[in-house]
């Protein structure tokens, strides 16, 4: 029995960059939440200012383990995001994303929860198709060093349906195409926190490649508000979540090198295997199911982001 009437939200990966933006945004909003966490990449830091506060509780659990607790959304994020982080223990990144997304999912059914899956636009893999809508089925390497998360994010969405279909679980998917901003880890190996962490430290910027190969950013603003959307709305098949302003990644390395004003000083690497070469959201289905489409440029939200990893290196 549930005596106060706000909602009760569990954010699972609570502690990591999208997940601590969310509960920021249903704690302002006066809801209750859970953030659970087991820390491999996420940090108490990001969440420290809602500790105390009656409406949270912070609870160090890992989502392959099942958990009893009494909640009405379950906001499904908890798995690393940075390809070192979910290559350092395929097998594990394998275990978060089937057994945390049955063990969230029979937590759903139990309490009759709603479930959204933060899925990924890696369900499609190197993709054929450009720019990418749902519909598209993906080209996904099953054996290669990225499959344990493609194919984990792949799985979390067919047990998300089987679920619905078997047991009427309501179930939310949000296909979440690269996002950046504030509170990304300088150490996660993502493009854009290590371009800024190198241009900090007057270190050449890595390029991997040629450079040619391109990625769809959005800031992390705009992804949460589409979750949120997402979330309230009545749509349960999965939609594309992320900005559609296409950028190859020369341009993303000299882009941040004049916001710190520094030469364009590169360092070209060797190209990761399997490294999809092109990415690029519809979001047309967004737009009509929950009328969310994103609003900060590039430019903007590299600003914001270069200006919360100056003070955060200054501290
Ligand atoms: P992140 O690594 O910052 O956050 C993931 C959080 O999950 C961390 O706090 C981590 O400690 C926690 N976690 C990992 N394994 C866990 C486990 N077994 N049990 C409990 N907690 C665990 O990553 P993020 O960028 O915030 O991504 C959040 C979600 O969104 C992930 O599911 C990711 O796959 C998805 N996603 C993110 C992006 C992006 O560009 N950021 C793109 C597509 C999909
Ligand atoms: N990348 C790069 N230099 C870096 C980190 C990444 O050139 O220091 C490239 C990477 O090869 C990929 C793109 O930037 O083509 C985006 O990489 P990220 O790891 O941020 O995201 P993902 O590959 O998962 O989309």
């Amino acid at each position: 029995m549930k005596a106060s009437s706000s909602i009760r939200n569990l954010v699972t990966g609570g502690a990591g960059f999208l997940g601590s933006h969310l509960i920021d945004h249903l704690m302002k909003a006066g809801e209750e939440v859970i953030c659970l966490d087991n820390f491999y990449t996420g940090t108490k830091r990001n969440v420290e200012h809602w500790i105390g506060n009656p409406c949270f509780e912070l609870i160090r659990h890992d989502v392959t383990n099942p958990i009893l607790l009494e909640v009405d959304r379950i906001w499904h994020l908890a798995c690393p995001a940075s390809p070192i982080h979910y290559q350092f223990n395929p097998i594990k990144t394998s275990k978060t994303s089937f057994l945390g997304t049955y063990n969230m999912l029979g937590l759903a059914r139990r309490v009759e929860a709603r479930l959204l899956l933060a899925s990924s636009s890696e369900v499609y893999g190197n993709p054929e198709v450009h720019p990418q809508p749902e519909s598209y089925k993906g080209c996904v390497n099953t054996t290669g060093i990225r499959s344990c998360y493609d194919e984990g994010k792949r799985i979390a969405e067919t047990l998300c349906n089987d679920y619905m279909r078997m047991n009427n679980t309501q179930i939310r998917i949000a296909r979440i195409f690269n996002t950046y901003g504030p509170r990304m880890l300088k150490n996660d190996g993502r493009v854009i926190s290590n371009f800024i962490t190198q241009s900090i430290n007057k270190k050449p910027l890595t390029i991997y490649g040629d450079g040619s190969q391109t990625r769809s950013f959005c800031y992390v603003d705009d992804l949460i508000e589409g979750l949120i959307r997402l979330m309230n709305s009545s749509y349960s098949a999965p939609v594309n979540i992320g900005n559609p302003n296409e950028i190859n990644i020369s341009k993303v390395a000299k882009i941040i090198s004049k916001q710190f004003n520094n030469d364009e000083i590169f360092e070209y690497l060797e190209m990761p295997l399997d490294d999809p070469y092109r990415r690029k959201p519809l979001i047309d289905l967004a737009w009509r199911q929950l009328k969310w489409k994103p609003e900060i440029d590039f430019m903007d939200g590299i600003e914001k982001t270069c200006n919360y990893f100056r003070d955060a290196n200054s501290l």
